[in-house]
């Protein structure tokens, strides 16, 4: 056994209100620049709906090729501007820009210095690809959320699973939730196994994933490789970019700019020490409904002596040692298993996990859905389906979810009583 350590990240995904304070914060500080003006190192999707880039989970697609759908068809794309080396090396499973959106500006001067009109002059959108007015902004990173009414067409244009479908024929039946999505700094990262240049590397310390930008080569086998589709090639400098964990700051002691700022207080940083030698053994399992407890067996717990002995030979540092014993994601992700990797079936084993959501649950604890003074009610009475959740947690397997769901539910059974003075939470305990 070999231990490394690892830093994570866990978003309580019940306190996300959609703001996109992270997102913006996280592009004011990494990717305001020319050639990334498309890319969001962090951002926040409405699910369900298609995602940024447009259809990343359609991995029926990314395994065919990263093609257009027409008319319910399949048909393999022209290429463009973000295509365009892609093609010259036969890679043809890259996003181009349609799939993550037009970036644009707003024409500011208009605003100013246009002609007094009846009404007031609105900010015009300008196109950064153009340089133009733009007519129709056709689409954007959080597409859904805007415009929602188009969930179920798109659904079924996009061969959304049979459940989603099922789901938005029936109103009542609705609903939505945010997943914000960032670099999942993998143990098993497909992007540095697709890079032909070697430039992309796992850090020995801490697990951040980085593109050495001297090195690359501008192949983009690793836009392709991620299943995430969480690179980005930027078309100034011809280099791919990526999350980088905010690195500088977390050497220096700061959380993530995405962390540091987030409005709903969702994310937890923390360290986990898992044994390297079973990578192979996890991401390798067959039945993908195992994945996620295969995933969780690699994690070691920090208290254990053995584990520390271990650790120092290994040349963990110590205060790294007694950052993962504090660590608030491994207390959620594998004492409490109330957080969970996104999409295990991908086998890149990912370390950004998340607490899965109850909400919005006032309206079935005003129906008497959700019992504050006995028992913990059905979890699949809740509106957000359980199958739905297990399809994006635990690659299908529900049984764990549903342990999820109850604990959190009678911890907020727990406090609501003794808040509301209406016993002392003892009947969930
Ligand atoms: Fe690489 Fe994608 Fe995993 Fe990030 S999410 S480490 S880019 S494979
Ligand atoms: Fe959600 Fe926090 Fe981002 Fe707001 S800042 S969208 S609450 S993760």
């Amino acid at each position: 056994m070999k231990i490394r350590a690892q830093i994570a990240m866990v978003l309580n995904l019940d306190k996300c209100i959609g703001c996109h304070t992270c997102s913006v914060t996280c592009k004011q500080v990494w990717t305001s620049r020319q050639g990334m003006e498309y890319a969001w190192f962090n951002n926040v999707e409405t699910k369900p709906g298609i995602g940024y880039p447009k259809d990343w989970e359609n991995q029926e697609r990314w395994k065919g090729g990263w093609k257009r759908r027409k008319n319910g068809k399949i048909v393999p794309k022209q290429g463009g501007r973000l295509a365009v080396l892609a093609n010259i090396f036969a890679n043809p499973n890259l996003p181009e820009i349609d799939d993550y959106y037009e970036p644009f500006t707003f024409d500011y001067e208009h605003l100013q210095k246009a002609p007094e009109l009846p009404t007031a002059p609105v900010a015009r959108p300008l196109s950064l690809v153009t340089g133009r007015p733009m007519e129709k902004i056709e689409w954007g990173p959080n597409w859904e959320e805007i415009l929602g009414g188009e969930f179920d067409k798109r659904s079924q244009d996009y061969n959304f699973e049979a459940v989603q479908k099922d789901i938005y024929g029936q109103f009542e039946n609705t609903f939505m939730m945010y997943l914000p999505r960032l670099c999942e700094h993998c143990l098993n990262p497909s992007c540095v196994a697709s890079c032909p240049s070697g430039s992309i590397y796992k850090r020995e310390e801490d697990g951040i994933v980085l593109i050495d930008q001297d090195k690359c080569r501008g192949w983009r086998m690793c836009v392709s490789g991620c299943p995430y589709k969480k690179i980005y090639y930027n078309w100034t400098s011809g280099k791919a970019e990526k999350c980088i964990f905010c690195y500088p700051r977390i050497e220096a002691g700061q959380p993530t700019v995405c962390s540091e700022t987030c409005v709903g207080r969702i994310r937890y940083l923390g360290v986990l020490l898992y044994d390297a030698d079973g990578i192979e053994k996890a991401a390798s399992v067959e039945d993908e409904q195992d994945l996620y407890e295969a995933q969780l067996k690699l994690f070691l717990d920090p208290s254990d002596p053995a584990v520390i002995e271990q650790a120092r030979a290994d040349g963990i540092a110590d205060n790294w040692i007694e950052a993962a014993q504090r660590s608030p994601a491994y207390k959620m992700a594998v004492d409490w298993k109330i957080a969970f990797p996104l999409h295990p079936e991908y086998r890149t084993l990912p370390m950004v996990w998340y607490v899965p959501p109850l909400s919005p649950i006032q309206s079935h604890a005003n129906a008497g859905a959700i019992d504050t003074i006995g028992e913990i009610p059905d979890v699949r009475s809740l509106r957000i389906p359980v199958r739905y959740l297990a399809n994006l947690l635990t690659a299908g397997a529900e049984a764990p979810i549903v342990s999820a769901l109850e604990r959190l539910l009678a911890m907020r059974i727990y406090f609501r009583q003794r808040q509301l003075g209406e016993g002392d939470g003892a009947a969930v305990l």
